[in-house]
């Protein structure tokens, strides 16, 4: 059987470009015992791809160059050579960017799509919901009446981070990359301010003035610049969930900027980096919590769909450039 996939095929320096991608087809092997042939119906593509595209040390393998790049996949089952699965099952896993891939089943996981649409799976009930959930409440600890900041506030992480918080009583201040974004986060996810760093010429002041009292807790999604205006404002005992640093993904020199060691002992703050992959123990109360919010109305959720297996790529680059509100998804 003869499939589409997305290779990798140069590592880039800098932004990276459609140019470090290819479309090739390829045979795919016999089914064997207890393996699944699966058709991908939607793709997640995550910053952290970005990291796997270089060939350095990480938490992660860098992808390789001349393989199909991988990453979170929703898909349906076609045919089954294991007692688990059926034809018209849907499932996740990590799969290559195929169209059609032939896995065991032991990589899968049955998704029930009874009140939420598959797609969700990625998202909210996925690693970046995840990611929220745990960075926040185990590393930020928010307690009611504080302030918390969150950056990449309209992202797939930030949005629910930001409703997170104010479901424990916090007033919430979001950090995006428009007027509309900004607009949204007020108006429909209750975030009690937002500010567009883009037309934003004093970040720090503006914080400043938002957060008269200090900030509480700063959900980091960006680094750079954006971090160091908002850790200039923080407040004593302060917590600050290191969980992205989007704004320099993409550069080749290794970033300088102010040091902000003494802000953090003066104010005795904890800074503290996380990867959601080791916090497998808190996923079950994570997952339920989270659905429980969704069904109440509570949390509410908003993803970008991107249309077409071939769009992957751009997808991917769309956001280094904030083309997503919510989970940046491509459906095949
Ligand atoms: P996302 O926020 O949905 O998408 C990325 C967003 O980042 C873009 O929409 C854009 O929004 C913003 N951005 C892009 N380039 C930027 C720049 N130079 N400066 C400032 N903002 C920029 O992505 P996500 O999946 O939710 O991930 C958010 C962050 O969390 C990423 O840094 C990711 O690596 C990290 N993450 C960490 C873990 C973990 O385990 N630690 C897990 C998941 C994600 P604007 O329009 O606002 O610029």
């Amino acid at each position: 059987m003869i499939t589409q996939q997305i290779i990798l095929t140069s590592r880039p320096r800098g932004v990276p470009t459609l140019d470090n991608f290819a479309f090739e087809r390829v045979l795919l092997p016999d089914m064997h015992q207890d393996e699944v042939l699966l058709q991908g119906l939607y793709y997640s593509v995550d910053p952290y791809m970005r990291g796997r595209m270089n060939d350095r040390k990480s938490y992660v393998a860098p992808f390789v160059v001349g393989q199909p790049m991988e990453g979170g996949v929703v898909a349906k089952v076609l045919d089954s050579k294991s007692d688990n699965f059926k034809p018209g099952d849907l499932v996740t896993a990590g799969l290559p960017w195929r169209v059609l891939n032939i896995v065991p089943s032991i990589w899968l996981q049955k998704i029930d799509i009874t009140h939420v649409p598959a797609s969700y799976y990625l998202g909210i009930l996925g690693m970046p919901g995840l990611t929220a959930y745990i960075g926040l409440l185990d590393i930020g600890k928010p307690k009611a009446g504080e302030t918390v900041v969150v950056s990449a506030a309209a992202g797939a992480v930030g949005i629910i981070v930001g409703q997170i918080a104010k479901i424990q009583g916090c007033r919430v201040i979001g950090i995006a990359g428009s007027d509309e974004k900004s607009r949204l986060l007020k108006e429909e996810f209750g975030f009690d301010e937002a500010v567009n760093y883009k037309s934003t010429s004093n970040l720090k002041a503006v914080i400043s003035h938002l957060c008269p009292g200090g900030v509480d807790v700063y959900f980091d999604n960006v680094g750079g610049e954006i971090s160091d205006a908002v850790i200039r404002n923080i407040n004593f005992d302060a917590r600050i969930p290191l969980c992205g640093q989007i704004s320099i993904y993409n550069s080749s020199e290794y970033p300088r900027g102010p040091r902000l060691q003494p802000m953090l002992l003066s104010r005795s703050a904890l800074m503290q980096g996380f990867i959601v992959s080791n916090y497998q123990f808190r996923y079950p109360e994570a997952i339920q919590q989270l659905n429980q919010w969704l069904n109440d109305g509570l949390l509410k959720y908003t993803e970008t769909i991107v249309h077409g297996f071939d769009q992957l790529p751009n997808a991917l680059l769309g956001l280094f450039k904030g083309d997503n509100t919510g989970k940046m998804i491509v459906e095949a």
